[in-house]
């Protein structure tokens, strides 16, 4: 195993992020090679950490001023041995390619988890929608689709939101898409309710991030009532990972953005969130200003050279980080251990680094790894194209149930597979595994394509 992953870093040096997920990947499924002499034999692992097919191009804007900029923009599409690719666009200035390749390699496995036939992708640029007006981010997304259009399609690339990339983002692609092919078809997921989209897409990826953590609770006979809860991030995922657990009746004390965090130790209630939501998806402002306007919480400027962040180091029972990746290194996760944390569950993708995650695994803490507590958007986004197939709009409880049922099984799925390779409890091979044989066999009998 060691040999095959010193080949993919050599072969493309200084993608960090991407020979991570990598090799997390790799050696958490070495079991299953190891059962499976063929897969050595098909060379599997080198096809399938290899994309289908990268796409690089040039996206130049012009700011109000009249000023020209020019940001880069890329499409990976990983993988559609399980269906057209699927995977999120990213706006933010660190975007690169070992970003895009770890992001596309784990929406590969996350989207097989969800049983729906999605192949993964994933894509985006380092423009940064940041301070820039809605016209600048709409001439943007207009010179970024222009080049993307020829790449996707509802049967080919699905792209959807992630970082940066919101309701509005989205609105602006699918327009340039539309207009530049001449067809209104769901090309795109996350769009708005009056024109395709599906009820539930935006609360999906943070609902299901709690209803995994609420079966991995049921687990031990608990659940996630008056459990005192870390957050991070303050967008889609963290804002809607708060709301069901204040629904469920547990507390959350944290929030942050990429300038700090806040801490309110009574509690972010329905209406404080109701306010964060307003101050972020409207007002586009800082998290800051939420201890400006509730004088209980405090608000601690963000030390990147601290080699620790102080947010995860509140006494609380659960961490649910959800901003974005590499944001708990071992530190972080002893501090969370030290303060009896016992569940750590993963609204954003790759947030715990490798040794937290080991940490975790010895320690015993319910981890929910990303690829598995963080699929309810996708799965959301395929039953959005499902919904567009038909030309048909599900009510939300609707949704919502076939979201509650998609986590319950992968829950099943990641614990049944880790319990067969005599792990129980290890969510994170668990879900590694059980993505990992259902994309393979489909890779197998479609041939060496
Ligand atoms: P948003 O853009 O809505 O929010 C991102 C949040 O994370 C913001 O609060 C942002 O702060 C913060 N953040 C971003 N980059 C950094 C950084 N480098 N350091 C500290 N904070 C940072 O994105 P989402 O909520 O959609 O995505 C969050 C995570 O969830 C990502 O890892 C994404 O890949 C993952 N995810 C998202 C899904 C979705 O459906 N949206 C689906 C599955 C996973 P600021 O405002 O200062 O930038």
């Amino acid at each position: 195993m060691e040999n095959e992953i010193n080949i993919i870093k050599g072969r493309d040096p200084g993608e960090r992020e991407f020979h991570q997920a990598v090799t997390e990947v790799l050696e958490s499924i070495a079991p299953v090679l190891e059962k499976n002499p063929e897969y050595r034999r098909l060379k599997i692992v080198q096809r399938i950490t290899e994309p289908e097919r990268i796409i690089i191009f040039r996206v130049p804007w012009m700011d109000d001023r009249g000023g020209v900029h020019v940001n880069r923009g890329f499409r990976i599409e990983m993988n559609s041995a399980l269906g057209p690719y699927k995977g999120g666009l990213r706006f933010h200035p660190s975007v690169n390619l070992s970003i895009l390749k770890f992001l596309a390699f784990e929406q590969v496995f996350k989207n097989a988890l969800t049983t729906l036939q999605m192949g993964g992708g994933k894509g985006g640029s380092d423009f940064d929608p940041k301070g820039k007006s809605d016209s600048e981010v709409m001439r943007f997304c207009q010179s970024f689709m222009a080049e993307l259009f020829r790449h996707i399609g509802p049967n080919t690339d699905i792209p959807a939101g992630d970082i940066g990339v919101g309701a509005r983002e989205i609105g602006f692609l699918f327009g340039m898409y539309k207009k530049l092919k001449n067809e209104f078809t769901g090309v795109l997921t996350g769009k708005s309710i009056g024109w395709g989209g599906s009820l539930i897409r935006p609360e999906a990826t943070g609902y299901g991030c709690v209803y995994f953590a609420a079966e991995m609770l049921a687990e031990k006979n608990s659940t996630i009532s008056d459990k005192i809860c870390l957050v991070s991030g303050s967008g889609n995922v963290a804002q809607f990972t708060s709301e069901k657990i204040i629904a469920l009746g547990g507390k959350v004390i944290t929030l942050s953005d990429s300038s700090g965090y806040i801490l309110d130790e009574s509690g972010i209630d329905e209406s404080k969130l109701h306010f964060v939501k307003r101050l972020k998806n409207v007002k586009r402002g800082r998290i800051k200003e939420y201890a400006d306007k509730y004088k209980e919480a405090v608000y601690t400027v963000c030390d990147h050279g601290a080699g620790y962040n102080p947010l995860w180091n509140y006494k609380a029972d659960c961490a649910f980080p959800c901003a974005t990746e590499n944001e708990i290194n071992e530190t972080d996760a002893q501090n969370l251990i030290n303060n009896g944390v016992s569940l750590v569950c993963e609204g954003a993708n790759m947030p715990v680094m490798y040794g937290g995650v080991k940490l975790f695994l010895d320690n015993n803490i319910l981890y929910g790894p990303a690829k598995a507590a963080n699929a309810g958007g996708v799965a959301v986004s395929g039953l959005e194209m499902a919904q567009n197939s038909m030309r048909l709009s599900w009510p939300a409880e609707e949704v919502d149930q076939r979201l509650k049922i998609i986590m319950k099984n992968i829950h099943r799925s990641s614990l049944d597979a880790a319990r067969q390779y005599n792990l129980p409890g290890n969510y994170f091979a668990g879900a590694n595994m059980a993505g990992f044989i259902k994309v393979v066999e489909a890779m197998i009998d479609q041939g060496l394509v």
